[in-house]
């Protein structure tokens, strides 16, 4: 069982690692360490544990956070789908969204994508009959781009000098996909604006539009939702749940409540960490799965940030897009109010994505640049058993963090009459735009309540309401340092700043961490195991 940091709990008598963090990076990490024997303590300081992965129940609602669809899962020989079942001994089970996982609409343009690189490259030469050599180049780019990760990110996992020995062979062909933004690459291929705008509608999902974006970052996105969407059954909290049993069966500990202020370092070795209270717990291992700048930053003491040269690195790191999420809660079950499963991308008809980006970010009256509606209760089998007669959508928008920082200080649910005016009117936008294409939900609306880029902040430690750790830019994938060893020894990193954003990406770290703990290459050993 979650035990609390706050409330009576029992501890091993020694771990042999301390993970900071409880996201999917770090509880992938800890459940692969734990099938190689060893003892993990997870620390989480939130009061539940998942990381973005976790859910909130409020008035009788559940909403997930950090997780609106799965790529890959439906494929029993994806690493992907391996590595979930591996951590979770296969307990996780999935639900397919079906035909269609996201829905554009630009302007009243309805692109739907549906599951299959080859339906979907059929309905993009169908919508764009001219553009048929661009969309097969395109296709093959992607295809080119996904494969050449594969050794770009092994190589994460090896030591600083075998990396200098093999990392330049090992890096080298996906730096070609790497440097160039998602927009030069696909220009090379066409001018038609429309299919570009249909072609990176899903930015959304990493962040960046199209001419700031690594071409690598969208083609490992696009890439892994080709093959359709999947939604955990029993909600996202059944992440955590069916992992924890796997850490717990080999002694090891998720504590909750459990904030770290400190990794204690002597000698230059990470021996350890202190909490907010002064505890502190030993292990001859210390992972950070809390993202690179939240470590650097505020776990690990200033003249020894200077020391290791971290500063350096941080410098050449840029936090992600903040948001805002209007979650909505309804009177209906999914099929009285005719839920549908697929995520809908909503664009303005004018200007490019990243015109319109420009706009929202100088002006938030302007026409909001992107709004991804999910109808997390529809793609759940298990939702009607858990909230009969209920149902739940979630319905997002970039934000910059500037846009709230004068409340920055400020308490959760105490930040005042502007706070909550200002929140009131972006959430009667999102509602409208939801209304616009679902307009049988108007007047079913039960509750609702919108987070901010402080409420990431508070919740998940991401000091700018970060939701992507950092940017998926050309440069992000220059730097060798975002990988799992650190310069400080026995210290290492994990989660979504190491591979890329994504419940996939940072599954991968977990793998990628606890190959370079190890030293085994852990993959064979996932691909073969069967449940
Ligand atoms: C709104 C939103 C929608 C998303 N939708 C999808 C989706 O549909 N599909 C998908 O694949 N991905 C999606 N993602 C991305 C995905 O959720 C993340 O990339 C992934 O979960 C990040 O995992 P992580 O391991 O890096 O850790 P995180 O989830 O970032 O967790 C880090 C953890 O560290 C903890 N921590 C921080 N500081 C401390 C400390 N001092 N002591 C102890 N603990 C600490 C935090 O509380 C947090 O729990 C979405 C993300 C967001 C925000």
């Amino acid at each position: 069982m979650i035990q609390s940091y706050k409330k009576k709990y029992e501890l091993a008598d020694a771990y042999d690692t301390i993970i900071i963090g409880s996201g999917m990076g770090s509880l992938a990490t800890a459940a692969i360490l734990s099938k190689e024997g060893q003892k993990v303590l997870v620390l989480e300081r939130h009061y539940t544990a998942g990381g973005y992965t976790h859910i909130f129940k409020r008035r009788g609602y559940e909403w997930d956070v950090g997780i609106h669809y799965i790529g890959e899962v439906g494929r029993d020989k994806s690493l992907t789908k391996k590595i979930f079942d591996y951590v979770s001994d296969g307990q996780l089970k999935w639900a397919d969204m079906g035909d269609v996982y996201d829905r554009v609409v630009i302007g009243d343009k309805i692109y739907d994508f549906p599951k299959g690189a080859e339906n979907l490259k059929a309905m993009l030469k169908q919508e764009f009959p001219s553009e048929e050599v661009a969309i097969d180049k395109y296709f093959d780019l992607v295809f080119s781009a996904v494969k050449a990760g594969r050794t770009f990110f092994m190589e994460k996992a090896l030591p600083p000098l075998m990396s200098k020995m093999t990392g330049g062979m090992m890096r080298k062909d996906f730096l070609k996909y790497s440097r160039k933004t998602t927009l030069e690459t696909i220009r090379e291929l066409t001018q038609n604006e429309e299919l570009i705008k249909v072609l990176t509608a899903q930015y959304g999902d990493y962040g960046l539009p199209p001419s700031k974006s690594s071409f690598a970052m969208h083609a490992a996105l696009v890439r892994h939702y080709f093959s359709g969407g999947y939604f955990p059954i029993g909600g996202s909290s059944q992440i955590v749940e069916t992992i924890d049993p796997v850490i717990e069966k080999a002694g090891g500990t998720i504590l909750t409540n459990a904030e770290v202020k400190e990794i204690v370092i002597e000698k230059n070795r990470a021996v350890g960490v202190q909490m907010q209270d002064g505890e502190v717990f030993k292990a001859p291992k210390i992972i950070s799965g809390a993202g690179i700048q939240t470590t650097y930053q505020k776990m690990i003491p200033s003249e020894l940030v200077k020391k290791h040269k971290l500063d350096q690195q941080l410098q050449k790191i840029t936090p992600s897009v903040a948001h805002i999420c209007l979650y909505v809660g309804l009177n209906g079950s999914p099929e009285e109010l005719n839920m549908p499963k697929a995520n809908y991308w909503i664009y303005p008809k004018e200007g490019t994505h990243d015109e319109n980006v420009a706009k929202f970010i100088k002006d938030i009256d302007n026409p909001f640049p992107v709004v991804y509606v999910s109808f997390p209760a529809a793609k759940d089998p298990d939702w009607s058993n858990r909230y009969p007669g209920k149902s739940t959508v979630d319905i997002i928008t970039l934000m910059p963090y500037e846009e709230f920082a004068e409340w920055e200080g400020t308490r959760w649910k105490k930040r005042g009459e502007d706070y909550e005016a200002k929140k009131e009117k972006l959430s009667q936008r999102l509602l409208e735009t939801l209304y616009e294409r679902e307009p049988q939900m108007r007047g079913k609306v039960d509750m609702y309540e919108l987070s901010t880029p402080l409420s990431t902040k508070n919740f998940v430690n991401y000091e700018k309401g970060e939701i992507y750790g950092i940017d998926h830019t050309p440069d992000r994938f220059e730097l060798k340092f975002l990988r799992a060893h650190t310069p400080i020894k026995n210290l290492y990193l994990t989660g979504q700043d190491i591979v890329t954003v994504g419940v996939g990406g940072a599954l991968a770290a977990g793998l990628i961490t606890a190959a370079a703990i190890t030293k085994k290459n852990l993959t064979n050993k996932v691909l073969k195991a069967t449940y």
